[in-house]
């Protein structure tokens, strides 16, 4: 407003900001939301919500210590435990709609929810089975206890009873960007390929450093990798996460950049079995593919060649954000024109040669062709 220069009006908005607080926590713990949390406390999974560890747009997250009769699972029970509690006012969730629309397992009713309390339960349990699927995926994420309608409750990501810094704010030495960088890489692409799932808001924000590692929060809006949005949404988590590195080391990590980060993503094969791929020593075979990858980027020599290589890198990115990227068979533009590429050996010119699984090299094309072909055919 503009009475700001008025003391008196300085007083009154303090005075304002103060209630919006309260109001803020009064409106996340309304009356059923303590009758959820007092029923958790029962069954023994925590005892006291300790203090607030954040209030954000949608959700509060608490920190909070087990009771006394701990429930067996997961064993062994976390020392400590955040408590997510969705809001419950619909304001926010307006903006998700376009998450949830075109994921069949919301289909049937639950989109046009008018009840923001099942609304917001869909939130949490969204959140519950995404976490799940991220760290049976061999994903790095906090383990999922519990979810009862909008509290969500998981294991704790901190050292006694401090949160562990988001990567937006935690303090790492250079030398060890890489290496957070390439297990971020291979985080994304086992979400993927093994959780089926693209996070849609990933960022220095929603990654915690933890342990040394880097670990992923805040799944509710992720969506399957089907989903009509799903590549749009992968292409800005990879923005996100090409442009933090670059920032955050004055442009001393090495990246690949927005296109080679979507291959190392999303093609079928980097070179490894889906097997070999699995556990910690997959993550290792992975991190040494990515290497090579990033070898295979020409040498800078001079500062000429650094400018051609940053500029190439550019053109390519920008080419690829406007590319048309189609999720399926059924959606390639041109198939004639595309199988007649891939015949010529121009498959590379493509770019969705690798999600589609028309790539040819590896022997599969036969049949990847022949359902072109069919395509074409039927299109025709
Ligand atoms: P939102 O962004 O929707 O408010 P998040 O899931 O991102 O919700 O959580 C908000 C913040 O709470 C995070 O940035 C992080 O600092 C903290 N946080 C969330 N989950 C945990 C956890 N399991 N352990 C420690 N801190 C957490
Ligand atoms: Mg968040």
């Amino acid at each position: 407003g503009g009475v700001a220069a008025n003391p008196k009006s300085v007083a009154d908005r303090a005075n304002q900001k103060d209630k919006a607080d309260r109001a803020t926590h009064e409106q996340v713990l309304d009356a059923r939301t303590r009758l959820v949390l007092s029923a958790l406390v029962n069954r023994g999974y925590f005892s006291v919500i300790e203090h607030c560890i954040s209030t954000g747009k949608e959700a509060n997250v608490y920190l909070a210590f087990p009771g006394d009769n701990v429930p067996p699972e997961p064993s062994p029970y976390p020392p400590t435990i955040a408590v997510k509690i969705y809001r419950t006012s619909i304001l926010n969730f307006r903006s998700r709609k376009s998450y949830i629309e075109g994921e069949h397992r919301f289909r049937g009713g639950y989109t046009s929810a008018k009840n923001p309390r099942k609304m917001v339960r869909l939130w949490a349990e969204k959140e519950l089975r995404n976490l799940r699927r991220l760290v049976q995926g061999g994903v790095r994420a906090p383990v999922v206890i519990e979810q009862r309608e909008n509290v969500l409750v998981m294991e704790f990501l901190g050292q006694g009873s401090t949160a562990s810094p988001r990567l937006k704010d935690a303090e790492i030495s250079n030398s060890k960007l890489p290496r957070l960088y390439g297990e971020l890489l291979v985080a994304m692409r086992r979400m993927f390929h093994h959780c089926h799932l693209v996070h849609a808001d990933l960022s220095e924000y929603n990654i915690l450093y933890h342990a040394g590692h880097v670990y992923i929060i805040d799944v509710s809006q992720s969506v399957e990798h089907d989903h009509p949005s799903a590549f749009d949404f992968l292409r800005s988590d990879i923005r996100n996460v090409e442009d933090f590195f670059q920032r955050r080391s004055g442009g001393e990590v090495r990246t690949l950049g927005i296109r080679r980060t979507w291959s190392f993503i999303v093609d079928e094969s980097v070179g490894l079995t889906p097997e070999e791929e699995q556990g910690d020593a997959g993550e290792d075979r992975l991190l040494d593919i990515l290497k090579t990858w990033l070898d295979a980027e020409p040498e800078a020599a001079a500062g000429d060649a650094v400018a051609a290589t940053s500029e190439q890198k550019a053109v390519d990115d920008a080419v690829f954000f406007s590319s048309y990227i189609p999720r399926s068979l059924g959606e390639v533009y041109d198939p004639e024109r595309d199988v007649e590429l891939l015949r010529s050996g121009q498959g590379d010119k493509l770019i969705y040669a690798g999600v589609t699984g028309l790539q040819i090299a590896d022997g599969k094309g036969g049949e990847a062709e022949a359902e072109a072909g069919a395509e074409a055919e039927a299109k025709a």
